[in-house]
């Protein structure tokens, strides 16, 4: 039987509950597809800094390099808002995704069609629903470009630089197209290579590896016409390439467009297979130890875990069909719930997806 190793990092606030229904989740496939998890518990954020004095000790570093892949639930609450920033758990997050190398972001914005009135768009754009891959580059441009301040003749300036090599573009393009293939095989690059030198090597080095993948389709738009058409008709794609600043801001907008923050999850990887996948949401201290939560994000984070970390598309496919299962059996916890609907919590959430991974 096949072992995997997954490090949990259960988090802060609703970190815990959503993690612990994920993992019954991920046990109960392994049953079904003949795997076997084995899981070590590391510590990161707000727990961490109560528990070690950094949000990201060194110990959960190592771990997670020992790993087959991480699953994270959430990290941060007020209690640690006011430490500098260097010492706030969200420094554990931006800490670990650099200690792991791991240079891609990969979110799906998907419409489930019971949860269609979530989305803010009229009926007659989103049809049926809507299944989008942003993938972004995580490591480069201008969050890490040379950035500076200085005075211009007696006035204050300030300066920030996009900032990319080839072969960076490169190896996210790559991540792209490999994801389109696990797709629809249509890639639609952004860019602003009409302005930007930066984006025309971007472009360039994107036509360069998609000779590489003649069976994906590849299209280019820019970054202002990329934001309008996701509103305007988001059916159009399969698979977004986008920079960090421009991956940013458009994966923001695809979730939104989703609609259910509690839905949505991803994953980040690296070079290897090892990934970190996560809920997009955060630890959400509102709702924190009320048995409330909605752990399908993170559940639908496992199945990504198992699409790009363990290679186990099967169990990855029962998973997202178990999870439209419950949907459509009108299971919902209260941040998706409508009328006529059946209102759980987060425990009977996970179970449900549970009995449901027995009928798909
Ligand atoms: P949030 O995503 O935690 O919550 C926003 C709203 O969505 C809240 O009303 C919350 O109750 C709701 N919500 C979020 N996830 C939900 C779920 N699974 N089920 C039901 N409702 C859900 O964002 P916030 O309130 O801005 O941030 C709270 C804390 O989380 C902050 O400390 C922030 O820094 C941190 N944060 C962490 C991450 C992360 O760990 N990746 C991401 C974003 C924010």
């Amino acid at each position: 039987m096949k072992n995997y190793k997954v490090t949990l990092i259960r988090g802060d606030g609703i970190g815990p509950e959503i993690v612990a229904e994920a993992v019954k989740v991920l046990d109960k496939t392994g049953e079904k597809f003949g795997f076997k998890v084995e899981y070590a518990d590391a510590l990161m954020g707000g727990c961490a800094i109560d528990a070690t004095g950094v949000p990201l000790p060194q110990e959960t570093i190592d771990m997670c390099l020992k790993s087959d892949a991480v699953l994270l639930g959430a990290v941060g609450g007020a209690k640690w808002d006011n430490l500098p920033g260097h010492l706030r758990p969200e420094a554990g997050l931006l800490g670990i995704r650099g200690a792991l190398k791991l240079f891609a972001n990969l979110r799906p914005a998907k419409i489930y069609g019971p949860l269609k009135s979530a989305c803010p768009l009229r009926e007659e754009i989103i049809g049926d629903s809507m299944d989008i891959m942003v993938v972004r580059e995580l490591t480069g441009g201008i969050y890490f470009g040379k950035r500076g301040r200085e005075m211009v003749d007696g006035v204050e300036a300030a300066y920030d630089t996009e900032y990319y090599t080839a072969a960076e573009v490169e190896r996210i393009a790559r991540v792209a197209f490999e994801a389109a293939r696990k797709r629809n095989r249509r890639l639609c690059s952004v860019d602003k290579a009409n302005v930007l030198e930066s984006s025309r090597l971007w472009r360039e080095t994107v036509i360069r590896v998609s000779k590489d993948y003649p069976d994906v389709e590849l299209n280019h738009l820019y970054i202002d016409n990329a934001a309008m058409q996701l509103v305007r008709n988001p059916k159009q794609f399969d698979v977004i390439l986008a920079s960090n600043i421009f991956g940013d801001i458009l994966s923001d907008e695809a979730s939104q467009v989703a609609g259910s923050i509690g839905m949505l999850a991803s994953a980040s990887l690296g070079e290897g297979k090892l990934g970190l996948y996560e809920p997009i949401h955060g630890s959400a201290p509102d709702i924190a130890g009320k048995g409330v939560a909605n752990p399908l994000a993170t559940i639908l984070s496992v199945a990504m875990m198992l699409r790009y970390s363990l290679d186990e598309a099967e169990a990855a496919d029962a998973i997202e069909a178990a999870v439209e299962k419950v949907l459509e059996d009108g299971i919902r916890t209260p941040d998706i719930y409508t009328e006529g609907c059946k209102k759980v919590g987060t425990v009977d959430m996970g179970d449900a997806v549970v009995a449901a991974l027995e009928k798909v």
